[in-house]
């Protein structure tokens, strides 16, 4: 293929890239990364520079890059039918089988499947779907809803607003006000050192009670979170979290929304993190590994409960006045069929369980011993690596340092993605669910190196 050698001129003209430094990159401080090909865990930039993607993109390419059955099904899809809408009662093939083979694959008491573009378009969804359950159930007031701080929920309005992240707020004049936070799941950072697991998952729970009844329960609507924190700095549950929250929320009423765009279709080693914890949620939000991100497409899975409400409302005001141009887009529901028979086929859930638990025995054991390293942590294949300047006190290097990008780029310049979290020292790791155990075991020896190279054998000031 001949080679544009404007690309990267017009990458800096013309294209406002999403999460970017918009000024840096602009002025060709920060270079431009134009990827060309990918196949496995690995993806190719245009000068044949290969890295080993242990991110997954944005942990979405779940069943490895390169798949021709899913590109074949995207062009089957596109040549038979490449778009018709789903209003009024219309749909594809395509998108009928996908919702028939969400739904088998679900938790139990859940009904149907809402199908959007993203992830966040998902959760916007779920927040308007709750709204007018409660007004058709009686209850206007009831309309607040309660995220965690550091929890990621999108980068809309609404759904910037449940993202607990102070990046996604300021300047924007986010969050709304219908939305709260509540203390994040976070027992690494917790304030109490002497608190338990258990006793931190109790003081959660208090707090997220103590805010219910601040509000009022006839206020408060649901709770959203993922089953484990993801973008907030992919942090497991404390022991006993999941028990002591769901009590709360079936004391006061609130529903409960499953985040699952990073943890749905396996990436905890369980079809779903809701299963893997003992959640009872009353939707599900799936995007990422709906489709390994071969086409976008997501999704609001909808319990009996809030689809009886939706069924009621629609009797009395009529057709139900939401929904998208691209909702159910063909193309992408066959991509989502084809993507989920090789979820089965290749058997990748138990390939979570048997490599996740190597990727995080080889981090602990490259690094676990550092003196800047707080804390390795994960579950299935989603792990973390956290720096912090005094290991003993638990005292965080400052922001300004940018331990954690610098790694991140150390470990770039030995052929390794690995994501630096977008607030805290955290490296993060979401690989492919194809993963080896030869991949694995080298993720961890470049980290090991990458940490060498930036901190040496521990540094404790700046
Ligand atoms: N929810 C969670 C848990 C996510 O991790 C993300 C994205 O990373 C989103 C929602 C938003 O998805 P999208 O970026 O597709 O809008």
């Amino acid at each position: 293929m001949l080679t544009n050698d404007l690309l990267a001129a017009w990458d800096r003209e013309a294209f406002f890239h999403p999460s970017t430094h918009l000024a840096q990159h602009a002025r060709g401080e920060t270079p431009s990364r134009i990827i060309r090909t990918a196949q496995g865990c690995e993806i190719e930039d245009r000068d044949g520079t290969r890295f080993l993607d242990a991110f997954a993109g944005l942990y979405c390419v779940n069943v490895g890059y390169g798949r021709q059955e899913i590109a074949e099904a995207i062009a089957a899809q596109a040549r038979e039918l490449a778009y018709y809408h789903a209003y009024v009662g219309h749909g594809s093939e395509a998108s009928i089988t996908l919702a028939k083979m969400i739904l088998d694959r679900a938790p139990a008491g859940m009904s149907k499947v809402y199908f959007g573009l993203s992830g966040s378009d998902a959760n916007e969804t779920n927040v308007k779907l709750i709204w007018y359950m409660n007004n058709i159930l009686g209850r206007p007031e009831k309309k607040k809803i309660v995220s965690r701080w550091r929890g990621y929920h999108g980068s809309g309005l609404m759904t910037g607003s449940l993202t607990g992240l102070d990046l996604f707020h300021r300047k924007f004049d986010l969050p709304f006000a219908q939305v709260l936070h509540t203390e994040a799941p976070y027992y690494f950072r917790r304030a109490d050192p002497d608190m338990s697991e258990e006793d931190f998952s109790a003081f959660c729970a208090a707090e997220l009670e103590a805010l219910i009844l601040r509000e009022g329960p006839d206020t408060v609507a649901a709770f959203i979170a993922e089953p484990a924190l993801g973008t907030g700095g992919l942090v497991p549950p404390p022991q006993g979290y999941w028990a002591t929250i769901q009590a709360v929320l079936a004391k006061y009423d609130v529903l409960l929304i499953a985040d699952e765009v990073v943890t749905g279709f396996g990436r905890l080693g369980a079809m779903w993190g809701s299963e893997f914890y003992g959640m009872r949620p009353d939707i599900i939000t799936i995007a990422k590994g709906l489709t390994s991100a071969y086409a976008p497409l997501s999704g609001s899975i909808v319990s009996e409960r809030i689809w009886s409400a939706l069924e009621r409302g629609t009797d009395e005001n009529g057709a139900i006045g939401h929904g998208w141009t691209y909702s159910a887009h063909p193309v992408a529901a066959a991509a989502g069929v084809a993507n989920l028979r090789l979820l089965d086929e290749l058997d990748l859930i138990a390939n979570v369980r048997r490599v996740g638990p190597v990727l995080l025995g080889a981090l602990r054991s490259a690094l676990g011993g550092h003196p800047n390293v707080g804390e390795v942590r994960g579950v299935g294949l989603l792990c973390a690596v956290e720096f912090v300047e005094d290991r003993a006190a638990r005292r965080l290097f400052d922001p300004a340092r940018k331990v954690g990008p610098a790694i991140a780029a150390a470990m770039l310049r030995r052929g390794v993605i690995a994501r630096a979290m977008p607030q805290g020292d955290i490296i993060g790791f979401a690989p492919p669910f194809c993963l080896t155990e030869d991949e694995a075991e080298r993720i961890a020896r470049v980290a090991a190196e990458a940490v060498a190279e930036t901190l040496g054998s521990g540094v404790s000031s700046a």
